[in-house]
């Protein structure tokens, strides 16, 4: 086993080497395993082969040395992946192509301006972008170099036109003289159609087929476009050739997509990321970082309570949060979690849009606790069902419009009394217990479902 407080040490010399984004990325996910002192082998354990590559590739070289530092001799290291699941296919470029040449010197955005605010400092990572974060930051550290092309993919609010951009940012900062191109493929439709009528197709294509990084959002756009897929192809075929960066998102994969086989597998060839749904740790991350943006403060109950909202679209997270500093700098008014309340009350969660009987809710807390109907109803106390009873009438206080009584007597004829109760205790335990809060919201979302 690894001394870890040696291995702690080695971190902290990191930190002082790297950026905090790269630490982040790259270092902050590596599990030191075993030290063998007879052979000097340092075995460490990463979460997938792509963080393997680039670890490998990139950042082997500063273990190394701050292992020196502290050791004072020379070590090897054994980088292991930790996960089994398939991995997306990869390929290397070769440097068979030929060299680029820089014939811009001025920093040039064709197409979408880029928005300066969206930079990877703003950028949360958790388990469900953090692969996807990665290669992005990859790209942009060495553009062309590492992963090409990227193919990032999920739903919508999700983080993909962000990450575009933050590559853009940050290799507009470290290399102006390199072109760069960020459109959506709408753009690159209209843009083409005009160039066909106007006759200046051949300035279109010099416009996209010249530039050292192409990024092409919402790919999906393609799809039943065949003149244009079959620019694209062109113009994908001229930059990966001459060995450009290439970035797509979608909100799906390539073979989901309804696009030519061949420009499919040219996206399969590179290296494809899906996003998923952000937990709720990472939505209270996330709203935490645009208080700190704006420099307003918002406790762990506000944030949590507005986290709540909404379980995928962080777009929506966003909007809901400055309707509430917009709300609270109008009226003047101290940010509360009443104050919310009052504020998003006319947003109806997503679970909420469709009425949800007591029945659903009872159906679905049984089946979620793995239950039996009559302990919604039973007269005994014995756990787990008494508290998933709690669970039960909680939820139906808060999604249905049945009174204190109504919802006793649908409990086993429990008094008023009891429904009060219950409904406090939860309350005040979602408050704190994040894997509760979570769990409430599983449930509604499956009451939804009945
Ligand atoms: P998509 O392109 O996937 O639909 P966007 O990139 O437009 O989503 O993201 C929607 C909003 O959510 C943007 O304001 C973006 O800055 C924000 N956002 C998404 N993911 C994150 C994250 N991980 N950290 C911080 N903000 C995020
Ligand atoms: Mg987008």
């Amino acid at each position: 086993m690894i001394n870890v407080s040696l291995w702690n040490t080695v971190l902290e010399i990191i930190k002082t080497k790297t950026t905090k984004q790269a630490y982040d990325t790259w270092f902050s996910i590596i599990k030191p395993l075993t030290y063998d002192s007879s052979t000097s082998v340092l075995t460490i354990e990463v979460p997938n082969k792509f963080s393997k590559d680039w670890i490998e590739k990139s950042h082997k070289a500063l273990i190394l040395e701050s292992i020196k530092m502290i050791e004072n001799k020379d070590v090897a290291i054994n980088i292991v992946v930790s996960e089994t699941k398939q991995e997306p296919v990869l390929l290397e470029t070769g440097n068979t192509l030929p060299a680029r040449e820089k014939k811009f010197t001025a920093s040039t955005i064709n197409g979408l301006p880029l928005d300066p605010k969206l930079i990877f400092d703003n950028f949360i990572v958790g388990d469900s972008n953090r692969f996807a974060h990665g290669a992005c930051v990859a790209v942009s550290e060495a553009p062309a170099k590492s992963y090409n092309p990227v193919f990032i993919y999920g739903g919508v609010g999700l983080g993909k036109t962000h990450l575009l951009h933050a590559i853009g940012n940050a290799i507009r900062n470290s290399d102006p003289s390199l072109k760069i191109a960020y459109l959506t493929s709408e753009q690159f439709l209209n843009e083409m159609v005009a160039a066909i009528t106007s006759g200046k197709i051949n300035d279109f294509r010099n416009k996209f087929r010249y530039v050292d990084l192409l990024m092409i959002d919402d790919i999906q756009f393609l799809q039943g476009k065949e003149a244009m897929q079959e620019e694209f192809f062109h113009t994908f075929n001229v930059l990966y050739s001459a060995n450009r960066q290439i970035l797509a998102t979608s909100d799906s994969k390539p073979q989901e997509l309804k696009i030519e086989e061949r420009l499919k597998s040219r996206f399969e060839m590179g290296l494809i990321a899906d996003i998923g749904s952000p937990s709720i740790e990472l939505r209270v991350a996330i709203l935490k970082k645009k208080a700190e943006i704006e420099k307003v403060y918002l406790s762990d109950e506000i944030c949590l309570y507005i986290s709540n909202m909404e379980q995928h679209d962080i777009r929506k997270l966003g909007g809901y949060f400055t309707k509430v500093i917009a709300f609270s700098s109008i009226t003047k008014a101290k940010i509360t979690l009443d104050l919310v309340k009052e504020c998003l009350k006319d947003v109806t969660p997503a679970a909420l849009e469709r009425k949800i009987t007591i029945e659903d809710i009872k159906e679905a807390v049984v089946k979620y606790y793995k239950l039996k109907p009559s302990d919604m109803v039973t007269k005994k106390r014995t756990q787990p069902a008494a508290f998933a009873r709690q669970v039960a009438m909680y939820l139906t206080r808060e999604l249905t419009d049945m009174s204190l009584p109504e919802i006793g007597q649908n409990f086993g004829g429990r008094d008023h009394s009891t429904v009060i109760h219950a409904y406090d205790t939860i309350a005040a335990k979602i408050q704190t217990d994040l894997v509760l809060s979570q769990e409430l919201k599983e449930i509604q979302e499956l009451a939804k479902q009945i």
